[in-house]
């Protein structure tokens, strides 16, 4: 660039010796002089007009002739416009593998600028959540998806776990909304298509319920038949000790069949319904009685610390299977003689019911696991003691669809404890 300037510096200078020279020879030196400027200004003027034109050009054609600096002006252009044109097509074929890529997706995708305006979607946006290209854009996604469970899932900024919801296009599609944050508070929504995989677990469901349903006849009978039996008491022992051992076993089938009809039931709704006020200390002594008889035999040491003004708005039904449950548990795996000690209390964060023993405890390695069906610890442990390995399942479902969090401490050898928070909200005064 230097070398350029320089060199222009050098051949203007050489022209202006030049007129002056000229000038000074024939006596006319300043007519010289202004001849020569006119006639280089002329040139100039001429070259820069050429340039305009060029440039003008919307094809990037060769440039036109010249000598001099102004050659190596349009050389220079040359070069930079012809590689712009190539960053330009390699821009450009890039965009079209991008839009083909996303047309190609199955899953709607939607980029929101920090207001929740859509900035832009894929096809599939259009398909699942009915958008349209020319009308929806820099639009509020709340235009179209109005549902306010979606609104506060959007506002709660917390989105570790997916939302399902139906299209709000077409609502016999169910769809799996994920949200990931990027750039400066942009958005991306993903909406997955999830209705086959809802129709199987739907299937799963109902078959759960309805085998579990048609198994509680005949056991019934079974069941009725073995006590009949066992009344009239003149049975051989071996004969006696056979039967006993099916009371036994026809009893588990019973407690299991009663927990997954449970389970069915509460899968089948998604939020609670027919609620009311709970009186949770009364319901806790009276689940308290039903577990101590269930586990007979065994003694230990009880204490009970209750809040008794204070209740829950919820189900009393589903908020009595799930504290008995923990009951049950505390009392079947605790040795005899251990502590088992019974907690409702509520401060400014909330309720919690909790329930403390110094049983075997819970390795850390199961606590994650804990809370699936049928997670059993310990086999022999649970055998041992009628369990089904659903009664923690239930525990977090209802205390999940009470709005609260069931929290599991345990170490072994020393104890458990679990506790189920509730939020205040749901909390009243008796
Ligand atoms: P189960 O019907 O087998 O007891 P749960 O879902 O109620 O099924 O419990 C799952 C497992 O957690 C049990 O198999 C048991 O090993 C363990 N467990 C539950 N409660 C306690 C407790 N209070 N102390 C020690 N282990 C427990």
């Amino acid at each position: 660039m230097l070398k350029v300037s320089s060199k222009a510096i050098s051949t203007f200078s050489l022209l202006i010796f030049s007129a002056i020279t000229i000038g000074w020879l024939i006596d006319h030196m300043a007519y010289t002089l202004v001849l020569v400027l006119f006639v280089w200004s002329v040139i100039q003027i001429h070259q820069m007009h050429k340039l305009n034109i060029w440039l003008a050009q919307e094809l990037v054609i060769d440039p036109p002739e010249a000598n001099g600096e102004w050659g190596e002006v349009f050389d220079h252009l040359y070069r930079i416009r012809k590689l712009r044109r190539t960053r330009e097509s390699e821009l450009l074929d890039e965009i079209d593998r991008f839009q083909q890529f996303s047309a190609a997706l199955k899953d709607a995708v939607v980029i929101l600028d920090h207001q929740y305006n859509m900035q832009w979607w894929n096809r599939a946006g259009e398909e699942l959540l009915g958008l349209k290209n020319q009308s929806d854009q820099d639009m509020p996604l709340f235009n179209i998806l109005r549902d306010p469970n979606f609104i506060r899932y959007c506002h709660s900024g917390d989105y570790s776990e997916p939302l399902l919801q139906k299209s709000p296009h077409n609502p016999s599609i169910e769809l799996q909304y994920t949200i990931t944050e990027f750039g400066e508070s942009e958005k991306l929504l993903v909406a997955r298509d999830i209705s086959d995989l809802t129709r199987l677990e739907q299937t799963r469901q109902d078959f759960v319920a309805n085998a579990s349903h048609e198994l509680r006849t005949p056991l019934t009978v079974i069941r009725g038949y073995l006590e009949t039996f066992l009344d009239q008491g003149n049975l051989p022992s071996a004969l006696q000790k056979a039967m006993l051992q099916m009371q036994q076993q026809s009893d588990r089938m019973q407690s299991l069949i009663v927990d997954l009809l449970m389970l069915s039931r509460l899968d089948s709704t998604e939020v609670v319904v027919d609620i009311s006020p709970v009186n949770v200390s009364g319901m806790i002594m009276v689940a308290l009685e039903s577990a101590e008889l269930a586990v007979e035999g065994k003694k230990h040491n009880i204490s009970v610390d209750l809040a008794e003004n204070i209740g829950l708005i919820g189900k009393e039904k589903e908020l009595h299977s799930a504290f008995t449950n923990l009951m049950y548990n505390a009392l079947r795996y605790t040795q005899d003689g251990g502590s088992i000690n019974i907690k409702w209390h509520c401060d400014d964060a909330g309720g919690c019911f909790s329930i403390t023993d110094n049983g075997p405890g819970i390795s850390s390695i199961h606590l994650d696991r804990i809370t699936e069906r049928f997670y059993r610890v310990d086999d022999d442990r649970s055998t041992e003691s009628g369990g089904s390995g659903l009664g923690l399942a239930i525990v977090k479902n209802v205390v999940n669809r009470h709005q609260g969090r069931l929290d599991v401490n345990s170490h072994l050898g020393h104890g458990s404890t679990f506790s189920c928070y509730f939020p205040l909200d749901i909390l009243v005064e008796l």
